[in-house]
C-alpha cells in the first residue's frame, strides 16, 4: 500500500478532484489558527507547542479547536484513511489497516463524508463505492456458467464486485485490498476465464493508453511486449482455474464450432 495506491481504483477524469482533497487533508497536521476561534482576535501567543492564547479573550487554543479535526490525536491518519478508502477499502478496514479504534475510524468516515459531499462532490460515488452513474444491480450467488455471462458482466465502464456489489474501476485491486482474495482466487470462485479482464471499460481505456505513451516515448517496445505476453500466457496457461465441467462445456463447444466449420466449407 502506497499513497499512490488510490490511483488504481478512482477513475483518471477525477485525480484532480481526489488530488485536492487529499493535498487538503494533508495539511491537516500543520495547520495554523488565523484568528482565536472563541472571538476571532488575531492577537494570539503560542504558549506550547501547538497551543495558543488569545491576548483578547485569554481562551487557550489549538489549530484545530473548532473545527471537525480538534480532539483527535493523529492528524496524520486523515490522509492516510481517506487514501485506503478511496483505494477501494470498506471503512472498517481502512480503519484496521490505519490503526484506527472503531470510534476513530467511524468518527473520521462521518467527518470525511461530510467534508467530499461539501467541498469535492465528484469524489463521493468514489468515496461511497458507487463510480460513475451505474447503479448497482443484484448480486448474482452463483458462479457464471459460460464465457458470455461472464463477458456480459465484465464489459462495462465500471465492473461490480462479486463479494459486496459495489462498483470498481477494476475489481482485482479491490478484491485484494477489501476481500484478501487474489485475482486469480476471485476469478476461481466466480469461474472467471482469464481472457475476460476483470476492469471495466474506463480503466482498460486507461490501461491502453498507458501502453500507447510507453511504445510512444520508446520506453517499451512493441515485440518485446508481445513476446513478454505470449510467454507468460504459455506459463500461466496450465493453470486455468475451472472446474473440469465448465472446462468439458466449452471445449465441447469449441469442437462443435470446429466441425460446423468444416462442414461448411
Ligand atoms: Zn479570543
Ligand atoms: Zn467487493
Amino acid at each position: 500500500m502506497t499513497t499512490d495506491s488510490w490511483r488504481e481504483n478512482v477513475p483518471a477524469a477525477l485525480y484532480a478532484e481526489a488530488d485536492a482533497f487529499l493535498g487538503f487533508l494533508r495539511l491537516i497536521p500543520v495547520m495554523k489558527p488565523e484568528c482565536c476561534p472563541w472571538c476571532a482576535a488575531k492577537n494570539f501567543i503560542l504558549r506550547d507547542p501547538r497551543l495558543y492564547e488569545c491576548r483578547n479573550c485569554k481562551k487557550r487554543f489549538t489549530p484545530w479547536t473548532g473545527t471537525p479535526f480538534a480532539n483527535c490525536r493523529h492528524q496524520d491518519s486523515w490522509a492516510a484513511y481517506a487514501v485506503l478508502r478511496l483505494a477501494g477499502l470498506l471503512p472498517g478496514q481502512a480503519g484496521e489497516t490505519a490503526g484506527l479504534s472503531h470510534g476513530a475510524q467511524a468518527y473520521r468516515e462521518e467527518v470525511l463524508e461530510k467534508l467530499i459531499t461539501r467541498r469535492w462532490p465528484l469524489l463521493s460515488d468514489c468515496w461511497r463505492g458507487f463510480v460513475g452513474n451505474q447503479k448497482p444491480v443484484p448480486l448474482r450467488t452463483t458462479p457464471f456458467s459460460s464465457k458470455e455471462e461472464a463477458e456480459a458482466h465484465h464489459n462495462h465502464e465500471y465492473v461490480q464486485c462479486l463479494e459486496c456489489g459495489k462498483l470498481f474501476s477494476s475489481v482485482g485491486t479491490h478484491a485484494r485490498l477489501a476481500h484478501n482474495m487474489t485475482a486469480l482466487e476471485y476469478r476461481e470462485k466466480w469461474q472467471i476465464m482469464k481472457k475476460i479482464p476483470i476492469s471495466g471499460f474506463a480503466k482498460r481505456r486507461q490501461h491502453s493508453e498507458f501502453i500507447r505513451q510507453k511504445i510512444a516515448s520508446g520506453e517499451v517496445e512493441p515485440m518485446a511486449l508481445a513476446q513478454a505476453m505470449h510467454e507468460a500466457n504459455v506459463l500461466n496457461g496450465r493453470k486455468k482455474p475451472f472446474g473440469t465441467k465448465y472446462i468439458a462445456e466449452m471445449h465441447t463447444r469449441r469442437l462443435q464450432s470446429q466441425r460446423s466449420d468444416k462442414d461448411s466449407q
